[in-house]
């Protein structure tokens, strides 16, 4: 059986409720998933609860961007406390950032001679975190672009005429306020990282340095070579290795949720170790 254990809810830049996310995963017959929303647990409760009532495994998990010697990578947090309350000042710190962000991002917006509100915005977002793919569907929504991608290409991406940057914590900030949480830390699709690193090896030598406990191999889109690769650098350093779609429904129009009819199938034995891995951490100091 299939495992997905990088899923978006509407809590972050997903569309889908958590509960929606556990239907569709009862529905492609996965038997083990994680939310693991941006910056945020606030979805993970009503997750949880609602995979109690179904045959599926669910545990809580979260995915925080964070800097590295000026690289972009994106961390993974598996079997986390998500009520720990000293995770969540730190991710209060991460949302009052992003708040910032979206400020200047409309500012500069309106200052390019575009009719756009933070209030139109916030009406979109509703509830949970507000970040780019909101703004995207937003200028979308209005007929100022006619895609998402538009949206990031012509305004929103790195170096767009809309662009401002927010507060992030660095890899070793993240790997420890997962650990502190009680979760072990996975760097999130490897291939994503920008700039690309010169070596994927050492690169994740460094990680390990700083706690890193795991690897995102099975990802959509990721040769049998590129897995073999990180399988291979996992082995050396003994990390645990996993497996998402990173689904965000209709924000990522392309990606689906993994699952036999979709061609993408992380294992179950993946799963099965990650637990063993996440328990023998929690219960090291018994
Ligand atoms: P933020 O966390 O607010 O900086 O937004 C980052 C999110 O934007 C990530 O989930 C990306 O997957 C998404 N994103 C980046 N580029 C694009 C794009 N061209 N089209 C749709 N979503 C994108
Ligand atoms: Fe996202
Ligand atoms: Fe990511
Ligand atoms: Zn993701």
């Amino acid at each position: 059986m299939c495992i997905d254990l990088h899923l978006h809810s509407h809590y972050s830049d997903g569309t889908l409720s958590p509960t929606a996310l556990v239907e569709m995963a009862v529905e492609a017959d996965i038997c083990g998933i994680a939310l693991t929303d941006h910056d945020t647990v606030e979805g993970i409760e009503e997750f949880l609860q609602a995979a109690a009532e179904t045959g599926i495994t669910a545990i809580p998990g979260i995915e925080i961007s964070s800097s590295f010697r000026g690289y972009s990578l994106h961390m993974l947090g598996y079997g986390i406390d998500h009520r720990d309350s000293e995770l969540q000042v730190s991710l209060e710190r991460l949302q009052h950032g992003r708040e910032k962000r979206n400020r200047e991002i409309i500012a500069r917006l309106q200052g390019i001679g575009l009719d756009i509100q933070i209030e139109e915005l916030d009406v979109l977002s509703g509830f949970g975190q507000t970040g780019r793919p909101h703004i995207a569907r937003l200028l979308t929504l209005k007929g100022i672009v006619t895609s998402m991608d538009d949206a990031f290409r012509l305004y929103l991406r790195k170096e767009a005429p809309a662009w401002a940057g927010r507060f992030i914590y660095t890899a070793e900030e993240s790997i420890a306020m997962i650990h502190r949480a009680g979760g072990l830390a996975v760097l999130a699709h490897p291939g994503q990282i920008t700039p690309r690193p010169y070596s994927m090896s050492l690169f994740i030598r460094e990680l390990v340095r700083l706690g890193l406990d795991g690897v995102e191999v099975f990802y959509p889109g990721y040769s049998p070579k590129v897995r073999k690769g990180l399988k291979d650098i996992a082995a050396r350093h003994k990390l645990v290795i996993t497996g998402g779609s990173d689904y965000h429904g209709n924000n990522k129009p392309y990606a689906t949720m993994a699952g036999k009819k979709n061609r993408f199938c992380p294992p179950r034995s993946l799963f099965d170790l990650l637990l063993k891995k996440i328990d023998a951490f929690q219960n090291r100091n018994l």
